[in-house]
């Protein structure tokens, strides 16, 4: 690749890593061009959506462009160039490693704007609307780091907390900013997104990964701290005693996370509580036993609430977490759960559910949500991981690049959901000889 500049000035970069390197062959990594000059880049990255297209930077302008996987509306997304964005006092820039792509952004894809704000409706913290970055489970290397941050350098691994909140409303002011009145997130509701080359978050968003977490496992913090949430808020004693039964409906990737958080929150892993997983994939079953579930049962052939009375005694279980979503699973629910039990509810539900409240009060039962994480989450599931409480890697069933998340991603996710635990992004395409593990498929 070369790069022009008026006056015969060139340099060259090598021609595999073009989009990450051209930029260095200027040493003080910024572009002072004058009106007279002009930059013209080709770019033979695999990534952009025009092979060696040609970009004229003007010549006002010190900025750089990237790739980033942008929304722009239902079944729309696209890899376009679009500018760099730029570090400021207490923010922190990061060069987005491996992205896990979530039953929410397929919702997002499928069904049009829901959480991602449509044109004409700015998110209130970010002002932003569609087209906007995706990504928000993910890790990465920080860059640069703004004015005013001190306890974060160049070259560290991290993870991203991708919650936004006002911090002025009652709830943030309770400290629940989970459910700040004004919520978003970092790659739905604007500030960019883990899939992209780059993307600058506030400092308070940023969680160093332990030594021995690597940059796939840090993007699968995220999903984990929404299962370790709902376990840590549930009415029951913690640590979570052996004798204590539980029952989780559905063993996707939060089911997945609900059960090893039970595991790494109980008073004893060699005498875990009674984990019983109702899960109708055969795949999804597999996970579930291997991730520390004693029992699986298929709903669809076997009566769950005669099969929970026989595993617990006629007493039901003490808790149930709803990971499923599902009418039928709800009613199920109530059933099973046993008097002065509770119904933790961490699944977005599509429609409206109906509840027989009575259930509810002749057995003194408590039905409750649980949404995203507290501001200590990530950093209790990152000591789990470090510790050995927390193993996820499993979780991990397939790894792609930037360019195949529409159609590898997306489309895979719709076409083998029962396969499919996490497919992560490998954003620099680096994880392929780095990480020893390789592309899954
Ligand atoms: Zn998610
Ligand atoms: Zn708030």
């Amino acid at each position: 690749m070369i790069m022009e500049r008026e006056g015969g000035e060139n340099a060259e970069a090598k021609e595999t890593n073009a989009c990450y390197e051209w930029r260095f062959a200027f040493p003080d990594r910024s572009l002072k061009m004058d009106d007279r000059l002009y930059l013209f880049i080709q770019l033979p990255c695999p990534g952009f959506s025009r092979a060696n297209s040609k970009i004229q930077i003007s010549s006002r302008s010190t900025s750089y462009i990237m790739r980033a996987l942008r929304y722009h509306g239902q079944k729309d997304i696209r890899l376009e160039e679009i500018e760099e964005p730029q570090v400021k006092p207490g923010w922190v820039k990061i060069a987005p490693a491996f992205v896990g792509i979530c039953g929410t952004d397929l919702h997002e894809y499928l069904g049009g704007n829901n959480l991602i704000p449509r044109p004409g409706h700015p998110h209130v913290l970010t002002k932003e609307t569609s087209p906007l970055t995706l990504g928000h489970e993910f890790s990465g290397v920080i860059e640069e780091v703004g004015s005013g941050v001190s306890d974060l350098e160049p070259g560290q691994n991290v993870c991203v907390q991708p919650t936004l909140y006002c911090n002025e409303c009652d709830p943030c002011k309770r400290g629940l900013q989970n459910c700040c009145d004004q919520g978003g997130f970092i790659g739905l509701s604007g500030f960019g997104g883990g899939l992209a080359d780059h993307v600058v978050v506030p400092k308070s968003a940023v969680w160093k990964l332990p030594s021995n977490i690597d940059l796939e496992l840090g993007a699968l913090v995220e999903p984990l701290a929404v299962g370790y949430h709902a376990v840590e808020i549930a009415p029951i004693p913690h640590p979570i005693p052996s004798d204590l039964p539980i029952l989780v409906l559905g063993s996707g990737p939060i089911g997945l996370a609900v059960i090893q958080a039970i595991i790494a929150q109980c008073s004893s892993r060699s005498f875990p509580p009674l984990i019983i997983v109702s899960e109708p994939s055969p795949t999804r079953q597999e996970f579930a036993l291997d991730f520390g579930a004693h029992h699986v049962i298929n709903p669809l052939r076997t009566d769950l609430v005669s099969s929970i009375q026989s595993m617990t005694r006629k007493e039901g279980v003490t808790v149930v977490f709803d990971c499923a979503g599902a009418q039928s699973g709800l009613e199920q629910a109530m059933k099973c759960v046993r008097v002065r039990g509770s119904v933790v509810n961490v699944a977005i539900w599509e429609n409206k559910a109906q509840v027989n409240v009575n259930d509810v009060v002749f057995g003194e039962r408590a039905y409750m949500g649980a949404a995203t994480y507290d501001n200590g989450d990530f950093g209790r599931v990152l000591r789990a991981m470090e510790h050995g409480r927390i193993r996820p890697r499993e979780m991990i069933t397939r790894i792609i690049a930037l360019e195949e998340v529409e159609e590898k991603g997306f489309r895979g996710l719709i076409k083998e959901k029962d396969r499919q635990v996490k497919i992560l992004v490998d954003v620099t395409g680096r994880g392929r000889k780095d990480s020893g593990v390789g592309y899954l498929d």
